[in-house]
């Protein structure tokens, strides 16, 4: 390929993603297309002798089109999903144009000074030890797994027990309690660790998911051994936090490791206005945290962060003959994450953080917090529509109240799905306290008020649309 037609490529590429981002504001904010319908577009033979690449781009950015989702946009509420600021957009372009591997100081000096440069700053931002390691992982799930097997390795060393080396045949069994309705990903590292998803111990929680401190202490005494402990800052359904400072308390007293899922949460502590739910933050073992949620970089972004970094680095470091690695005191990226090679994905958090400032990450953290209390007082002003969680963060959870004799469960599906095919926001569903809700996640750095006021007419409409059908 000419050098020509590698810059024309480029260019294409640079003004079909320009005409991407300026169409979130208006375009249906679900996907268009069936998968059906996708295969139909995208899945042709794989050429023998090639086509030229400008014609690639374009027809796959054609056929592509319809089955993307605005999810990147200011109205898409579902999951917990953050767009991307463009500062972060713009630095990834350099990362992929770059194309740098991150794995060590010796294959990118800038990716890995980058990494402790941002690490220091989002430590300094949540309040966290100094000396405490950061990983820059793929998202809360590699986060967790890493946080985990920190975890892990030092739970057994205090038994004399190298995980590492040994394996977990015939080590002392490893406890683990954790809170009710844990994210999946913790499960799901649970069993990529060889700690099994039924090893786990849930711990009672309250109305609104936070674990009870009493059930904690409780669950402590009534076994032994080495034991880590598992708490939210940020519930997947309610956004509510554990009492992390108290937890930490009881956990230490027994001497178990205590890690904190903190997803899109622990954002909460880079806002002096919300700070106070993750009281007692920095005395927990270990945390996880995505970039690419709250922080609104692009995908895949997450942070592993340890206070005890010597077990960060006994339980990821690899090691061989031709991995010269940095001197001793000098950070090697791989040192902390499960991946060798891998993404520059520290310059985006650089520049969003940079970009943004300390009073620009709390300006973002506030406002996504009254988009969401805004959300939530517009829906529950209707009668017959409950928010049924305390909007404490960033989440809400709706309950409709269904027309004499028809299911709850049956309704609120039939509504969002409504509201998902209309095209003006999207929301997902989920099941809180026993009782199907609809679940509204605001962490776009781009939802305004009038966004907000739009997709609560969208939803509104939607439930009386839906309550009229069915009394007929
Ligand atoms: C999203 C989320 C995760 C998983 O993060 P990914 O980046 O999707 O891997 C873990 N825990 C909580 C609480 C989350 O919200």
């Amino acid at each position: 390929m000419s050098v020509e037609s590698a810059h024309a490529v480029l260019e294409r590429a640079f003004s079909r993603a320009t005409a991407f981002l300026q169409s979130l504001a208006q375009r249906p904010v679900g996907a268009r297309a069936s998968v059906v319908d996708l295969r139909a577009a995208l899945g042709a033979e794989l050429s023998v002798s090639g086509v030229d690449p400008t014609q690639v781009l374009d027809e796959l950015a054609a056929a592509a089109d319809a089955g993307l989702t605005a999810s990147a946009g200011p109205r898409y509420f579902g999951f917990v999903i953050g767009g991307s600021h463009p500062v972060g957009v713009a630095a990834d372009w350099l990362v992929t144009a770059w194309d740098q591997n991150a794995g060590l100081q010796v294959t990118s000096p800038a990716a890995a000074v980058v990494e402790e440069v941002a690490g220091k700053w989002i430590l300094d931002l949540f309040g966290l030890p100094g000396s405490a390691s950061v990983g820059f992982v793929t998202g809360g799930q590699m986060a967790n797994f890493t946080c985990l097997a920190a975890a892990r390795h030092a739970v057994l060393a205090r038994q004399g027990w190298n995980v590492e080396e040994d394996g977990l045949g015939g080590a002392p069994p490893v406890r683990i309690l954790l809170s009710e309705q844990a994210h999946v990903t913790v499960f799901n590292a649970l069993a990529m660790l060889g700690l099994g998803k039924r090893m786990a111990r849930v711990v009672d929680a309250d109305g609104e998911g936070r674990m009870i401190p009493s059930a904690l202490e409780g669950a402590l005494k009534s076994g032994a051994g080495p034991t880590v402990v598992i708490a939210q800052a940020g519930h997947v359904n309610s956004g509510a936090f554990d009492k992390i400072g108290l937890l930490s308390d009881l956990s230490h007293a027994d001497g178990a490791w205590i890690h904190v899922d903190g997803a899109f949460g622990l954002w909460a502590a880079a806002s002096p206005r919300y700070r106070h739910l993750v009281a007692g933050l920095d005395e927990a073992d270990s945390w996880s945290v995505d970039a690419h949620k709250w922080l609104n970089v692009p995908y895949d972004s997450g942070l592993a962060i340890v206070a005890d970094a010597v077990s960060h680095r006994a339980c990821m470091s690899a090691s061989a003959s031709y991995l010269k690695q940095a001197e001793q005191d000098a950070r090697d990226p791989l040192m902390y994450t499960p991946e060798l090679s891998r993404r520059a994905r520290g310059f985006a958090v650089y520049a969003v953080l940079r970009a943004l400032g300390r009073e620009g990450i709390a300006a973002l953290v506030d406002r996504l917090c009254s988009r969401a209390r805004q959300m939530a007082g517009r829906l529950a002003s209707e009668d017959g529509v409950e928010v049924l969680n305390e909007v404490v963060l960033n989440q809400v959870l709706v309950g409709f109240r269904p027309p004499p004799g028809l299911g709850g469960d049956d309704f609120t599906e039939r509504i969002i799905t409504r509201v998902q095919t209309g095209g003006t926001c999207w929301l997902g569903g989920t099941v809180w306290n026993g009782r199907a809700a609809a679940r509204l996640s605001v962490c776009n750095w781009s939802t305004s008020p009038d966004d907000v006021e739009r997709s609560a007419d969208a939803i509104l409409e939607a439930y009386r649309q839906e309550a009229a059908l069915q009394r007929r």
